[in-house]
């Protein structure tokens, strides 16, 4: 591990403890976090810093929000786990709450992203036998080259990331994958009869917030119609509020057919992910067919309801389209010549670095965390800037001074 500066005595032991009784399955940047309140964390020596990852776009509503808190807490004392064995108190009401928060007849509650994508991803392949009526075994989902949905065995089967599926083999058939933002391989892929569904990022940020062209949603939606496919959008980082809209498809005004949502549906209280679709879809599914012994607990009802409210009340849409012009307008004003690419959507935003050092990313996040504010590079050159969507004009200003003064620093 590198550093530019040595850590302090807790900092290591608490590093040294991960790196002894740990899984190696992540590299993160050497700092270690104890306490977060809105857009700030502070570490275990006290020093503050603003999260610009926001736990890859989990606490949207800001680190330990009161009101999701409190419906943490208060849930807590009454009835947390009952499995789906029986029914509970909040799951019925979350499940009206959310299906009129989207506009979707049906919801199925599970746990974490990628489990949301399995379940998207079963249920379009049972439509597609069920109603479609593809031949058993012969349903194929059309993905995006360089997506990312997560890490299980079915989903990184059509990774394109050697990383991520690289000696995890055998693969899970049934899947295609054609380039991201490419109507014409799309058009191309649905000519065969056994699709049943195209699996989508709205923008994709593991990717380094690649965003396409403006009506690729759109267009999309409308070659699955046309080809009677499942449109299903992951919008499991894109979504709620982070780009500015609260969904990231609702820019172009297309509504999925699957909708896939996780990490800020708890604020990033606990797991809580969703499967929403309508009748014709989610009704394929039958008891005893799919389920999750966590899936439409009490406790995740509960905080689901109240993050999903605070989005709204707080008008985080407005505040994330407002404040991440704010930064793309103070990043493009630093005019280095080691920023070769500023840009994003809402508060979900990324600068590409260019620099004849392979690590220059990683130390610019290096020296970010020395003054102050904590990123992260994703694909080496590429370093995602998503901060809580509650963050103020002046944290943006503060914040946008720390990257520049890092750059000149550390680049
Ligand atoms: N889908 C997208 C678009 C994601 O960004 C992620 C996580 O970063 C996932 C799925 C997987 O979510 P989880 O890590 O909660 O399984």
């Amino acid at each position: 591990m590198s550093a530019t500066l040595p850590f302090t005595e807790k900092t290591s032991f608490y590093l040294n403890l991960e790196e002894k009784y740990g899984a190696h399955n992540y590299h993160p940047l050497p700092v270690v976090l104890k306490r977060g309140k809105g857009v700030l964390v502070w570490d275990v020596d006290d020093k503050q810093y603003f999260d610009f990852l926001s736990g890859y776009s989990a606490v949207n509503q800001g680190h330990c929000h009161p009101k999701i808190v409190s419906a943490l807490l208060s849930q807590a004392q009454q009835l947390t786990l009952t499995s789906r064995a029986f029914y509970n108190n909040r799951l019925g009401e979350y499940e009206q709450f959310i299906t009129q928060f989207f506009g979707y007849d049906k919801v199925l509650p599970v746990n974490t992203g990628v489990e949301a994508v399995e379940t998207g991803l079963k249920l379009c392949r049972r439509w597609g036998y069920k109603v479609k009526g593809i031949p058993e075994n012969k349903a194929k989902i059309i993905v995006c080259a360089n997506n990312f949905h997560g890490r299980t065995l079915a989903v990184i089967s059509f990774s394109t990331d050697p990383a991520s599926s690289k000696q995890f083999g055998p693969y899970t058939p049934g899947f295609e994958i054609i380039p991201y933002n490419d109507l014409e391989a799309l058009a191309g892929a649905l000519e065969d009869k056994n699709v049943a569904g195209f699996l989508v990022e709205p923008i994709q940020g593991e990717a380094g917030v690649v965003i396409p062209d403006e009506g690729y949603l759109k267009k999309s939606k409308q070659l699955c119609e046309q080809n009677n496919v499942l449109f299903i959008a992951d919008e499991i980082q894109t979504g709620l509020c982070r780009t500015g809209a609260l969904l990231c498809c609702d820019h172009e005004n297309v509504k999925p057919d699957i909708l896939l949502l996780g990490k800020a549906l708890s604020g990033g209280v606990l797991p809580v992910s969703a499967v929403l679709a309508n009748d014709d879809i989610m009704l394929t599914i039958q008891p005893g067919e799919h389920g999750s012994t966590f899936g439409g607990n009490p406790l995740a009802c509960s905080v689901a309801i109240a993050a999903l409210s605070v989005l709204k009340e707080e008008k985080m849409s407005e505040n994330a389209s407002q404040m991440g012009k704010l930064l793309r307008s103070e990043l493009e004003n630093i005019h280095s010549p080691y920023i070769q690419t500023v840009r994003g959507k809402g508060l979900l935003n990324a600068i590409v670095i260019q620099h004849p050092r392979e690590d220059a990313a990683w130390q610019l996040c290096l020296a970010l965390r020395e003054n102050g504010l904590l990123a992260k590079p994703t694909h080496g050159d590429k370093i995602r800037l998503a901060p809580p969507l509650v963050i103020t004009e002046a944290q943006i200003k503060e914040s946008a001074a720390i990257i520049a003064y890092s750059i000149a620093a550390a680049l």
